[in-house]
């Protein structure tokens, strides 16, 4: 992939500390790297509370990292202020898992989709009716929902008012924070097939997380998997089968599908996440994996090339 796409953000050594009591530090995510293609769906994938929504968060300004890079064509993100923040962040948006929360519900649907582009000075207002029928249409819901409230509409309209207003203002990156959890799940294959879609009609970069290993393989191009703020695989979506990683596989392992052998015991993985507080020096899955040696509670395994577009941090590769 890294050769024949553009990439268009990247993360450079990107960590977050936040101060807790005691002086400790919470490690929300430790010197990830990863790259974001123009057109291709990146899926991050991990435990609650691994540090995926912390990391999203950074590319849309949302929060900055301590230490580390965004660069966003070229232009750090860490370092914009004012004006030229404003402006590039029009070209990355987020939906989030509950969009209800993140309507006014007192704002009627048009002036909703409409905000962002009277925001940025894109239309008028008295253009707004035809522009929100417009990416109503393109979400595939009936023009006429303009006229309605949030309240009015079911938990999977919603979400394509988020995706519309999302993709209104044509922008080159959009975060999803686990934007079909809290969808039926035939609701949730709509609105994947509808995400997958408008990717290829406008060939907008996508980061989508999740913590459902079988959803996001069905259309991630490359998944990059994170423990307690560590990315330790990065692998393309199709390849997640020949996925290395002990936690990786652990988490396959876990994906439930309707030919499961519930005759035979379902691999867990052993004793419960150590707190971001205690992360142990070496490897921070140490605690849980069947192969831990020595070696690995001294030294911290560093991501790997061992295959196209496949990088593994363990010290069994
Ligand atoms: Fe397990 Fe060691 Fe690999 Fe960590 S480095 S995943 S502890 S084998």
């Amino acid at each position: 992939m890294s050769e024949n796409y553009e990439v268009i953000l990247e993360t450079k050594h990107v960590t977050k500390r936040f101060p807790a009591s005691g002086g400790r530090e919470l490690t929300a995510c430790s010197d990830v790297n990863l790259k974001f293609y123009k057109g291709k769906t990146l899926g991050l994938i991990g435990e609650s509370g691994c540090g995926k929504t912390t990391f999203m968060r950074f590319l849309v300004r949302l929060d900055t990292p301590t230490e580390g890079e965004i660069l966003f064509k070229g232009k750090d993100l860490t370092k914009l202020k004012g004006k030229e923040l404003r402006q590039t962040r029009q070209y990355i948006q987020m939906v989030f898992q509950d969009p209800g929360g993140s309507f006014n519900p007192k704002m009627k649907i048009r002036d909703i989709i409409c905000e962002p582009l009277l925001n940025f000075g894109r239309i008028k207002p008295s253009e707004k009716d035809a522009v929100a029928r417009k990416y109503l249409e393109a979400v595939e819901l009936p023009g006429d929902f303009a006229g309605r409230y949030p309240h009015n509409m079911s938990g999977g309209q919603r979400q394509r008012i988020a995706i519309a207003r999302a993709i209104a203002l044509e922008p080159e990156l959009i975060v999803m924070d686990e934007a079909t959890c809290a969808l039926d799940v035939s609701v949730q294959k709509t609105i994947i097939e509808l995400v997958c879609r408008l990717q290829k009609e406008k060939n907008i970069a996508i980061g989508f997380i999740a913590h459902d290993l079988g959803l996001i393989q069905s259309f991630a191009h490359q998944i990059a998997v994170m423990y307690l703020g560590h990315i330790v695989e990065v692998l393309p979506g199709a390849d997640v089968d020949k996925a290395k990683h002990p936690y990786t596989r652990a988490l396959l392992e876990a994906v439930f599908d309707t030919k499961m052998d519930f005759s035979k015991k379902i691999e867990s993985i052993d004793s419960e996440i150590p707190s971001a507080l205690d992360i142990p020096p070496g490897c921070p899955f140490q605690n849980r994996c069947s192969y831990c040696t020595e070696r690995c509670t001294k030294e911290k395994p560093v991501l790997k090339t061992i295959g196209e577009d496949h990088e593994v941090a363990c010290h069994l590769f």
